[in-house]
């Protein structure tokens, strides 16, 4: 028998509000001081071994469509692991599909995006569900009558398997289908067809992706008489049958395999409407304003796992005669890393602040800065969580460890509710349409920093220039602006360490193409420091 010896212990149990420094301090700084507590306990339940080993479990055990029960009649049901509802039973009992709606006050976008944070490290694949409610919110209530029968079930901090019609839940999820087959982001080629029929309407038609098809209703996109508009679709019909909602199958995905996403077809399904018939598109844009925000909580979540993670790791091994988070290359990775999620950290947070804000410059960051973020906090991940796996070099590559589990998650933000493109083409429609947004930002970025100053001049520049539509060039456009925002809100919020090291390698240096390239001069120990999770 060979001793085991100069292995870490797990990461467990532990706390994640109370382990993470930047977390806590943004809750604080964006409004939700009050919900420290409530936070806490949360952080405290997530971080517990059974909670984490529940989250291996709904990964493990995937779901299975059952479209038939043995007679032949259609079930369409989906069969879960039970960790996938003991996840979901800590998630709605914190509120965190509904709460700034069921109870608004302020800080609590901020609160609920801190919850979702510290729930995406453990199990990111209930995520979908609750960030698909949260932001079917605000549209719902363009249909009253939806409204007043569903949403005190959606505010319920109650979590209900059970599929029955809404009058015999105790809480209540909602989904959405917007993707077709021939196209998902040029939403104007859906081809799902809506007939009025009665008191509602009949869809027959397909989507080519929804996801978590066990909420009890979903937002779908149809083309109807006057155009394109929103529906309503509850799994049950108003008669108490199954409605003709058929699950087809289940996609095999690359990663988020705790949660089901499916493939389906219409046939003559029932169907509200929701808001102005033909208006269907900007309404979903209003709900995709929330989770294009969770998106870069998501994202920020995922990277903070993965370096928590890994300066963990890097605290307890020893290579070469030195705990490796001493070994000077390696400080300069985590560091590296360490700098790029609490950029993201601190960017998410601001941003969901600006979802409890309804003045006109809050209007403008939301317009602008919800796809921005999307598109560069989302795209940061997988190379954090690609690099974090290398420190714990061959058992990060293990699926014992949860590395493997965030890398391929990674890319999945990125992906839907707009992908890279389509965000950066957003923004400068954005951009172009809100007026007040070159003030807005103009305010932001004044952080007396030299660096900072040079950047945001050339970027005030190209925001005020005729190409700034050159569509070619939105991407880069898109960084530097996100880049910009975080290093404004490092100099203003975050040791100097951070932002020093921020501003040399993202604003004056060559960015981060690789991690671990902070230039000379940078105190990576500080940064490293304070990243670790210990309370
Ligand atoms: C795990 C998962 C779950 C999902 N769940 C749901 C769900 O619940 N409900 C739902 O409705 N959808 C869902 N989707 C679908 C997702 O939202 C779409 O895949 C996404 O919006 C992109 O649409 P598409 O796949 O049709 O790609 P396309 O629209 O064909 O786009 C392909 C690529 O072209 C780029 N592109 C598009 N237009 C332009 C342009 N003008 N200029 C430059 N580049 C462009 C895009 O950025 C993208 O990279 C899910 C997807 C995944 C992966």
């Amino acid at each position: 028998m060979f001793d085991v010896a100069n292995q870490p212990p797990p990461l467990e149990p532990y706390n994640l509000f109370a382990s993470d420094t930047v977390l806590r301090a943004a809750v604080k700084r964006e409004g939700a001081g009050w919900a420290e507590r409530e936070l806490d306990t949360l952080g405290a339940a997530l971080g517990r071994s059974d909670t984490i080993a529940a989250g291996f479990a709904a990964n493990r055990n995937l779901p299975v469509l059952k479209s038939f029960d043995r007679f032949g009649h259609r079930l369409d049901e989906i069969e879960f692991h039970p960790a996938w509802h003991e996840m979901l039973v800590i998630a709605c009992e914190a509120g965190l599909h509904s709460s700034p709606w069921a109870k608004p006050q302020t800080g609590a976008h901020v609160a609920r995006a801190a919850g979702t944070y510290m729930l995406g490290q453990i199990e990111a694949g209930v995520y979908c569900p609750l960030a698909m409610t949260y932001g079917a919110v605000p549209t719902l209530r363009h249909a009253p009558t939806v409204a007043a029968q569903w949403l005190l079930k959606i505010f319920a901090r109650s979590y209900d398997p059970r599929f029955v019609p809404i009058g015999e839940k105790t809480g209540a999820l909602i989904g959405m289908g917007l993707t077709e087959n021939q196209g998902g982001s040029d939403l104007r080629t859906n081809t799902t067809r809506a007939e009025p029929a009665g008191d509602g309407f009949r869809l027959t038609g397909h989507k080519w992706f929804l996801s978590a098809p066990t909420c009890d209703a979903f937002l779908v996109l149809a083309q109807s008489p006057k155009g394109l508009s929103c529906f309503f679709m509850p799994r049950w019909t108003p008669e108490g049958t199954r409605n003709a909602l058929r699950i087809n199958r289940l996609k095999d995905k690359l990663g988020n395999k705790s949660n089901a996403s499916s493939e389906v077809e219409f046939d003559g399904a029932y169907a509200e409407l929701v808001g102005e018939e033909g208006r269907g598109i900007p309404i979903m844009i209003e709900m995709a304003g929330y989770t294009r925000l969770d998106c870069c909580v998501g994202s920020s979540s995922l990277m903070r796992q993965a370096v928590a993670q890994a300066v963990h790791h890097a605290r307890h091994r020893t290579a070469f005669q030195k705990k490796l988070v001493d070994q000077p290359l390696m400080t300069n990775v985590l560091a590296d890393l360490a700098l790029e999620c609490e950029a993201a950290t601190v960017l998410s947070l601001w941003l969901a602040r600006a979802y409890d804000e309804g003045d006109e410059a809050a209007v403008a960051i939301r317009r602008v800065v919800t796809p921005a973020g999307k598109f560069w906090i989302c795209k940061r991940a997988p190379f954090v969580t690609f690099e974090a796996m290398e420190v714990l070099g061959g058992s990060g590559y293990i699926e014992e460890s949860i590395m493997p589990r965030l890398y391929r998650e990674a890319p999945v933000n990125s992906i839907w509710e707009g992908s890279g493109n389509v965000m950066c083409l957003d923004v400068l429609r954005a951009i172009g349409r809100t007026l007040n947004f070159a003030d807005v930002l103009t305010r932001e970025l004044d952080a007396g920093e030299a660096r900072l100053k040079a950047f945001a001049q050339r970027l005030t520049e190209r925001l005020s220039a005729p190409e700034r539509n050159d569509e070619a060039q939105a991407r880069a456009l898109t960084r530097d602006l996100v880049l910009a925002l975080q290093a404004a809100l490092l100099i203003k919020h975050a040791p100097t360490a951070v932002a020093e090291a921020f501003c040399a390698s993202r604003l004056a240096g060559e960015g981060a193409a690789v991690f671990g390239t902070l230039p000379r001069g940078c105190d990576t120990r500080a940064i490293v420091e304070r990243a670790a999770p210990v309370a």
